[in-house]
């Protein structure tokens, strides 16, 4: 079944917006994209960082069978002697995780029983081997039992039927264990997202076809953003490096188009003489230039092209990594079937002083130490020793505000942009 394709609108800005506030443009592609690839069926262990494409329910409740918590004697609480020390007599045999006993256990006897065993028909309660004396046939043992001790019944983790995990859900390793012990041997899920990335400009040379000459810059962004991709859990496909020419553009394109569900480019998205991506977006691909009011960042060129939505992202290797963060992460999270992705951060004081304006919101280089968020010495966005020094991100809002050392401030862990 293949989803329905995104409208042609889907990125238009109301008229009249100037710079874009971030949330603005966050609510905006929230609400106009949709999840785009079609749905597939998994087995558990090839799931792991697959996303779910409908709720998944228990087969089987958790556990499956009333058991015993530990190593220690069954038996039953409605039938224990008065006094102060219990002493009960041994009933033949032994239930043992996967070994279960058969048969009712006679009234007033215990049995031994081991960690896992399926409670044996009678038994509700199950005595710790280390608070009993054991004697050729008999055990001893102080009162104040409580019935049930040291067991776990059939389905108090989970019942059979309950919804355990909901669509959308990026399955992680513990998640792989939860549906395993419910009897769930595999899911439904949407294909993964195929992202393709292009770096641009004429200065802009691949690693990999060095030296670089005089007035040349190494591509900092393709090998940084194939890697967030596929840390995300998509199939990154790398569409190179082109010239600022429009042709090399256009082609890139149309290229990418035809294997990915959606484009990220870095470089040429303003509105300058060299900015070719926004150029051949505009006479082709229906170009809506975001400007938004954050540093570092601004201008986002968002289009579809053939119908495959477009981020362009600004070349600024710092830049290129914050807008990934911030808008690519969500909205490639809608395309991929998981869902709006707002990371969580939270408030520590800050171990810096800054005074910054009104009008856009700042992300700044940061790190914890010693319970403090700490800033990269220098805001620079072509620094980009400072993405490698940072742990994350400290989030200033759009008003202005003077931080003072000490003043609770918003962080946003690499961890929780999926990183
Ligand atoms: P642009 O967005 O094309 O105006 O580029 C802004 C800055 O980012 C310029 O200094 C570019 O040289 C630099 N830049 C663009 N693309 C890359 C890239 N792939 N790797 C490193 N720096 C880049
Ligand atoms: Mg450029």
């Amino acid at each position: 079944m293949q989803p329905p394709p995104l409208k042609d609108d889907c990125f238009a800005m109301p008229p009249g917006v100037d710079w874009t506030p971030v949330d603005t443009a966050l609510v905006q592609l929230r609400d106009r994209l949709h999840a785009v690839t079609p749905v597939e069926t998994v087995a558990l262990a090839a799931a792991g960082g697959r996303i779910l494409a409908q709720d998944v329910s228990a087969n089987r409740s958790s556990p499956p069978y009333a058991n015993s918590a530990v190593d220690g004697y069954g038996l039953a609480h409605a039938g224990l002697p008065n006094g102060e020390i219990c002493t009960l007599p041994l009933a033949q045999g032994r239930a043992a995780a996967g070994g279960p006993l058969e048969g009712k256990l006679p009234d007033g006897h215990a049995v031994r029983i081991l960690t896992g065993a399926r409670l044996p028909e009678a038994v509700d309660t199950v005595v710790l081997e280390e608070d009993c004396s054991v004697e050729a046939d008999r055990i001893a043992f102080r009162s104040g039992l409580r019935q049930g001790a040291n067991t776990r019944k059939a389905g108090e983790d989970v019942a059979k039927g309950a919804v355990v995990l909901a669509r959308g859900r990026r399955l992680q390793p513990q998640d792989l264990a939860l549906l395993a012990s419910v009897g769930v041997a595999e899911v439904p899920v949407c294909r993964r997202l195929r992202v393709a990335v292009l770096s641009t400009g004429d200065e802009v040379l691949d690693i990999a076809a060095g030296p670089a000459k005089d007035a040349q810059i190494y591509d900092a962004n393709r090998p940084m953003l194939l890697h967030v991709l596929q840390r995300w859990g998509y199939d990154a496909v790398d569409l190179g490096h082109v010239q600022d020419d429009p042709a090399m553009v256009e082609d890139a394109f149309r290229n990418g188009a035809a294997q990915a569900d959606a484009i990220i480019t870095s470089g040429g998205a303003s509105a300058g003489d060299e900015d070719h991506v926004s150029a051949v977006l505009k006479a082709k691909g229906g170009l809506q230039n975001w400007r938004i009011a954050m540093k570092p960042g601004r201008p986002l060129a968002l289009a579809l092209w053939d119908g495959v939505p477009v981020f362009g992202l600004p070349g600024n290797p710092v830049a290129a990594l914050v807008c990934t963060l911030i808008f690519a992460r969500p909205a490639l999270g809608v395309l991929a079937g998981a869902g709006w992705l707002a990371p969580q951060g939270f408030s520590v004081p800050a171990a810096f002083g800054k005074s910054k304006k009104a009008g856009r919101r700042e992300y700044l280089r940061a790190r914890i130490r010693d319970g403090r968020a700490e800033v990269y010495h220098s805001e620079g966005s072509g620094r980009i020793s400072g993405l490698s020094w940072a742990e994350g991100l400290v989030e200033l809002g759009d008003g202005a505000q003077d931080v003072g050392q000490g003043d609770l401030v918003t962080f946003y862990p690499y961890g929780a942009f999926g990183l």
